[in-house]
């Protein structure tokens, strides 16, 4: 999932400067299972608005709604008739939920209220770690499923390098080397050959912004 942290309060509350009417969009999908932008982070956060807005006696009014995905339009159409009572938009959605929502309403200034982190798994309540960096070229199949991307300090896709050392990392020895847990793994499937395949170099060039089209959805 995608997995992002709240931004601190006064950031939030100052990029809502010269705004009257509000209305914070939640997103229902990854931002929400990772507790940063569900339905209940959208309460919190606009209790805390509410607050900071009453101390300072600024008449400032804050709605919430939470749809099931930002970053689809299917869900963003939901929102069409209902933004137009607003003058400003915050949304808990990731950077790219946050862009398809300023796109559906550019006529609205829109302001992200989480910083997306990562793309991570769960290792526990309230706790993530990253686990891809969506590199388009993907090695796990000859990596054991551990990704040199995320993993290896250098990012690299054959190692190790040369600052291995006996199972920790030359930047930390604390901190695991990627490919010393790829050899132990490969090494547990029988598959140790393929750890000398050359996987040619990631082109980080002309990526940007990148576009999947899956099968069968290709207009010709
Ligand atoms: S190699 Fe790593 S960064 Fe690239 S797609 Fe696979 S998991 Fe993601
Ligand atoms: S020691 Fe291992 S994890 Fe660290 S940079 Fe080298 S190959 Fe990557």
């Amino acid at each position: 999932m995608i997995v992002g942290k709240r931004k601190p309060f006064d950031e939030i509350k100052d990029s809502l400067k010269g705004y009257k009417k509000i209305l914070n969009v939640g997103c229902g999908t990854c931002v929400a299972v990772c507790l940063v932008g569900g339905e209940k982070e959208v309460e919190v956060i606009n209790a805390e608005l509410d607050m900071a807005f009453r101390l300072n006696n600024e008449d400032i009014a804050v709605d919430g709604i939470t749809i099931e995905r930002q970053c689809d339009r299917e869900y963003l159409e939901l929102l069409d008739d209902k933004v137009k009572n607003y003058d400003a938009l915050l949304t808990m959605a990731c950077g790219a939920g946050v862009q398809f929502l300023a796109e559906r309403f550019p006529e609205i200034p829109v302001f992200p209220a989480v910083d997306t982190t990562f793309i991570g798994v769960n290792q526990g309540v309230g706790w993530y770690e990253e686990r891809c960096r969506s590199c388009s070229s993907c090695v796990l199949g000859m990596t054991g499923g551990i990704c040199p991307v995320t993993m290896c300090a250098k990012g690299l896709y054959n190692g190790p390098c040369g600052g291995t050392n006996k199972g920790s990392c030359e930047i930390d020895k604390d901190q695991p080397c990627a490919w010393h847990m790829i050899y132990e793994r490969l090494a547990k499937q029988g598959r140790l050959d393929i750890i000398k395949e050359f996987k040619p170099a990631q082109n980080w060039e002309n990526q940007i912004p990148r576009t999947v089209i899956q099968p069968g959805y290709t207009k010709s």
